[in-house]
């Protein structure tokens, strides 16, 4: 039997360890913190997002394109969803979103720790690996108070996003020390910090809207949802999805600007001939009460400060180049984007180990013979909705299946057994 030692005990680790175990490998599991899959807990706001039931190649971005679409293909969305009804967790499905029935992110955790205890995987929690050594067609693991010995060995240690949580980037330097390289770490999934000066005034807004990322005029990604406005600049689900490109962007020192439109179901046209119409139907009314019942009040009394209308000018007076800046104010509302949020506050990162690295069908290191990688320590991320959970499980299921397989081969031939 094939020995199989996994550094770290998240999402991917977890099912590194099942798929291992199953396929007949003895397994470890590593883990620094004081318990396995605290990530876990924390995702889908505590509902667990665990998969998605619309799936392409462009869901999973990495530099190395079509990487990450090569392992989702081979434990896809549907055998996640077999995979955890059979172990006892009932998907439910919301918007093309997978969450458990119980609406837990703890039953989800709890069905794998069952499931790692049926295969009687080893989980040693509070040892942090702090190194990995390859010595004659076999790895020693380097923890707190002992050392490992084993045959394969898979590397699951995540990224540098929600360190609390135990993903602190020392995955990056185990990779580094034995030959693999970076492609630069950012933050993704995250909010937007923003230069003006007004967000404070209409922090904790929360608007429908279309997100468009630009640097200078070249289009970078948008998405549209409830954006919500914070004393720094932009959050929300819309901000989260695009965050991505701005961090790579601005990391290239590129300018990024994020141009806002709160009324993408309208045209410009048709919102500027509805300002006109409004106008003549209640001229009485005051430029500060102008936008009343359309928009949230906050963000009615920026656009009239920064469009420079007199709050108390009547409506039936306002002309109509004041109403076109108000229509371009609403429909392009233009904001520079500074930087992301920090590591911390991001749910996942972009860029990660180089997966050129990587053998695209095994995840085996191309440099490092019998190591093997799973989830978010490689450059692949994707969008909110249950992307990253996917690539967790398919990385996974895969990594622990060829270091299984690969260990007994190694056996058997180091034996001469037929
Ligand atoms: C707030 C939040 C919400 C999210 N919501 C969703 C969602 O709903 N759907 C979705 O698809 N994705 C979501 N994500 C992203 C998703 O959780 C991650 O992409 C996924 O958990 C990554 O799994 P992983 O196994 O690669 O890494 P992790 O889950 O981070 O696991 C890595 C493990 O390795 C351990 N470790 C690290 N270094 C060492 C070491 N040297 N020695 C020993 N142990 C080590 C860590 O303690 C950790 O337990 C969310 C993320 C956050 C932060």
């Amino acid at each position: 039997m094939g020995y199989v030692v996994i550094i770290g005990g998240g999402a991917s680790g977890m099912m590194a360890a099942v798929a291992a175990a199953s396929a007949g490998a003895k397994v470890t599991i590593v883990e620094h913190k004081d318990r396995v899959g605290k990530k876990l807990l924390s995702t889908g706001n505590g509902k667990c997002n665990f998969t998605n039931a619309s799936q392409s190649a462009d869901c999973y971005h990495s530099d190395n394109k079509g990487f990450a679409w090569k392992i989702v293909c081979r434990f896809d969305e549907k055998a996640v969803c077999d995979f955890f009804r059979e172990l006892g967790v009932y998907p439910k499905e919301r918007n093309g979103c997978y969450y458990p029935h119980s609406a837990q992110a703890s039953s989800v955790l709890d069905v794998l720790r069952m499931e790692l205890e049926r295969l009687h995987v080893t989980i040693l929690t509070g040892q942090e690996c702090r190194g990995i050594l390859s010595r004659k067609g076999k790895f020693h693991i380097e923890l707190n108070d002992r050392e490992l010995i084993c045959d394969k060995v898979i590397l699951a240690a995540g990224s540098k996003a929600a360190a609390v949580t135990g993903s602190d980037g020392s995955g990056y330097i185990l990779a580094k020390k034995l030959g693999h390289h970076l492609i630069p770490v950012l933050p993704a999934l995250v909010q937007l910090k923003c230069a003006e000066s007004f967000y404070k005034s209409i922090s904790g807004v929360r608007i429908n809207a279309k997100v468009s990322l630009f640097t200078e005029e070249t289009l970078l990604a948008s998405d549209q949802g409830e954006v919500q406005l914070t004393a720094y600049g932009i959050s929300g689900i819309p901000t989260f999805q695009v965050s991505r490109y701005a961090a790579k962007a601005l990391y290239a020192g590129k300018k990024v600007t994020a141009r806002l439109d709160f009324a993408p179901e309208m045209s410009f046209d048709e919102l500027l001939s509805f300002f006109i119409q409004r106008a003549q139907t209640r001229p009485q009314k005051k430029a500060e009460e102008f936008l009343t019942g359309m928009f949230p009040k906050k963000l009615n009394d920026l656009w009239i400060r920064l469009c420079d209308i007199e709050r108390s000018k009547e409506a039936g007076s306002l002309t109509k180049r004041e109403l076109v800046k108000l229509t371009a104010m609403i429909k392009e509302f233009s904001t520079h984007v500074t930087s992301t949020n920090s590591f911390e506050q991001a749910q996942v990162c972009c860029g990660g180990i180089d997966t050129r690295e990587v053998n695209p069908l095994t995840l085996e290191s191309r440099l490092v013979p019998g190591m093997y990688f799973a989830g978010e320590i490689l450059d692949v991320d994707g969008p909110c909705g249950g992307y990253n959970l996917q690539w967790a499980w398919s990385s996974g299921h895969v990594a622990g299946r060829e270091a299984a397989n690969a260990s007994y081969q190694s056996i058997k031939t180091r034996t001469g057994a037929q």
